[in-house]
C-alpha cells in the first residue's frame, strides 16, 4: 500500500480523526478505536514503514523511541506496576490488519498468554 492511501498516515497527519495521548516529532500514540483491554493504544512512528521485515537498518533508532514513550504512557495511564504488553503484528499470520508498522499497548486486566 502506498503511503497517501495509509489509514495511520492520515491520522498522523489529522487527516482523520482520532484520540491523541501524546506526540512527538517521531510518533504519535492514539487510543485503538476497537480495544481489547481497558487499556489499548497503539504507538505509531510517524514515518511510513510497512512492518518489521520493511525496516531498514537506518530507520532502526525509532524502536528504541517507541519503547522510550511506551515506558513514559504506561507511567502516565498508571499501568507501570500491574504490568501490560506491548506487541506488534506482522503480516497475514500475524494478524496485521494496518500496513503502517505500529506497537499495541494493553493493559488494565490480566491479560492470557499464548494470544490466541
Ligand atoms: P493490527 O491489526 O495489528 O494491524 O492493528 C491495527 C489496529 O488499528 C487494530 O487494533 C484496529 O482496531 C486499529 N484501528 C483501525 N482503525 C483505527 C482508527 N481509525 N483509529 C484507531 N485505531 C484504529
Ligand atoms: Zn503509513
Amino acid at each position: 500500500m502506498e503511503k497517501e492511501e495509509c489509514l495511520f498516515c492520515k491520522i498522523i497527519k489529522k487527516e482523520i480523526p482520532s484520540e491523541m495521548l501524546y506526540e512527538d516529532d517521531k510518533v504519535i500514540v492514539i487510543k485503538d478505536i476497537s480495544p481489547q483491554a481497558p487499556i489499548h493504544v497503539i504507538i505509531i512512528p510517524k514515518q511510513h514503514i510497512a512492518d518489521l521485515n520493511c525496516l531498514k537498518q537506518d530507520e532502526s533508532p525509532i524502536i528504541g523511541h517507541i519503547y522510550m514513550v511506551a515506558k513514559k504512557i504506561v507511567q502516565t495511564l498508571g499501568i507501570a506496576e500491574n504490568g501490560y504488553r506491548i506487541v506488534s503484528n506482522c503480516g497475514e499470520q500475524g494478524g496485521q490488519t494496518v500496513q503502517h508498522i505500529h506497537f499495541h499497548l494493553l493493559g488494565g486486566r490480566m491479560l492470557k498468554w499464548p494470544p490466541g
